[in-house]
């Protein structure tokens, strides 16, 4: 009874933030790992509490161990459209994001980011475990099976979608397809364009394009995505906490009988690890890098500021992830943004950063923000 009272009551504060914008931040704390390799100051946890009933506030805090137990220094409180703890499955996560995937097959254009730092579980929430059981599969394949068995249902009502996927990296300000055959960054890969159509349409050149005709077949695109990441790299987690995943699926619906289409895309997007990159002793490729990471970062979060502040000029053109993204933030689009979050003591700087962060996002959506850009 709590349970439905709950769900209504948050399908109502759902409905009333599409009034309001659509842009949306949800938190989500990862569990403390259970493996054997962990060591013990890192498994130590930060003081977090959950205080509403609604599932949108936490409370980080910074606490010092008394010889009577935990004393909090200092607490930071935030407000989200949703926290996940770490008790929250993959499926309770989808659920709060599934609206927003039909809302691509409905003909919008629709982002989901995962923005932190390394090792929060932004890999987890979008794609889950490669080799994963139906339970703890991630976003990425759990939106592909919802929207193969919509578009089958409204088959009866005379509509067929075509889905087409595609899967690039943005590493160093240069997208990379990972579902080609011709390396990454070996220097002999294809270049690839963005480029904007006059029909609001984004392609990017030479990229490979898969048509889905399964929801099954989403899984191996990511396990060659993983495949080409691994090899077009020295190291390979390096290499992913560096650039920018988006999965892009394009939706063609015609209906027979009424004779009306749509077209919508929905990206889900696994971005760089957000942890503050130091300068200072970084040199040539890896000085490179940071600053990519850093420009684009904060690029993205100074666009989604300028839309929701409905600024006349929205810099998209300052950073390749934002250009690619263009045609499917701002205007009639929908935006979500998963702030992963370590509970890990150790972490204690980086997620308040990634929570101030998402906050400046979040609360420009409701118009409570002073006038600042986001760093
Ligand atoms: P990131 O992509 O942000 O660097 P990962 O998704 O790779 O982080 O997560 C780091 C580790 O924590 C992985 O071993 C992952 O399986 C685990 N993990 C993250 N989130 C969860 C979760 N919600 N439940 C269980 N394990 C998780
Ligand atoms: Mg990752």
């Amino acid at each position: 009874r709590i349970r439905q009272e709950e769900t209504i009551r948050r399908r109502l504060h759902n409905t009333i933030q599409e009034l309001r914008g659509n842009i949306r931040v949800f938190c989500r704390v990862r569990p403390v790992s259970s493996s054997a390799n962990s060591t013990k100051k890192e498994a130590t946890t930060a003081m977090i509490q959950y205080p509403d009933v609604e599932g949108r506030q936490i409370e980080f805090a910074h606490s010092t161990e008394t010889a009577t137990g935990s004393q909090i220094d200092k607490a930071y409180p935030f407000t989200f459209d949703r926290v996940f703890q770490p008790s929250s499955t993959q499926g309770d996560v989808f659920e709060e994001i599934s609206q927003l995937v039909q809302s691509a097959l409905d003909g919008y254009n629709v982002c989901i980011f995962a923005y932190g730092q390394t090792g929060s579980g932004k890999t987890h929430t979008m794609e889950g475990p490669l080799n994963a059981s139906s339970e703890s599969r991630g976003m990425i394949p759990r939106s592909v099976l919802q929207i193969y068995e919509n578009a089958k249902a409204l088959e009866a009502k005379g509509w067929t979608y075509t889905m087409e996927g595609q899967y690039v990296e943005i590493y160093n300000e240069t997208v990379n397809d990972l579902l080609g055959n011709d390396g990454l960054d070996s220097g002999g890969g294809k270049k690839h364009e963005i480029r904007h159509g006059a029909n609001g349409k984004t392609t990017v050149t030479d990229i490979t394009t898969v048509v889905l005709t399964s929801a099954e077949k989403v899984t191996a695109l990511l396990k060659k995505a993983a495949h080409n990441r691994s090899v077009g790299s020295t190291q390979m987690n390096e290499r992913s906490s560096r650039s920018h995943c988006v999965f892009t699926l394009r939706l063609a619906g015609k209906n027979s009988i009424t004779d009306e289409s749509s077209e919508g895309v929905l990206n889900l997007i696994d971005l760089a690890g957000s942890e503050r990159l130091s300068q200072s002793g970084a040199t040539g490729d890896r000085l490179r890098e940071t600053q990519a990471i850093n420009k684009s970062l904060s690029c993205l979060g100074d666009v989604i500021y300028a839309i929701a502040n409905k600024d006349p000029h929205v810099p998209y053109r300052n950073s390749k992830l934002t250009y690619l993204l263009q045609n499917s933030l701002g205007g009639n689009s929908k935006t979500l943004m998963f702030v992963n979050i370590s509970p890990l003591k150790s972490n204690f700087n980086e997620t308040l950063c990634s929570l101030r962060f998402a906050t400046k996002v979040n609360s420009c959506t409701i118009g409570t923000a002073t006038k600042r850009a986001v760093k």
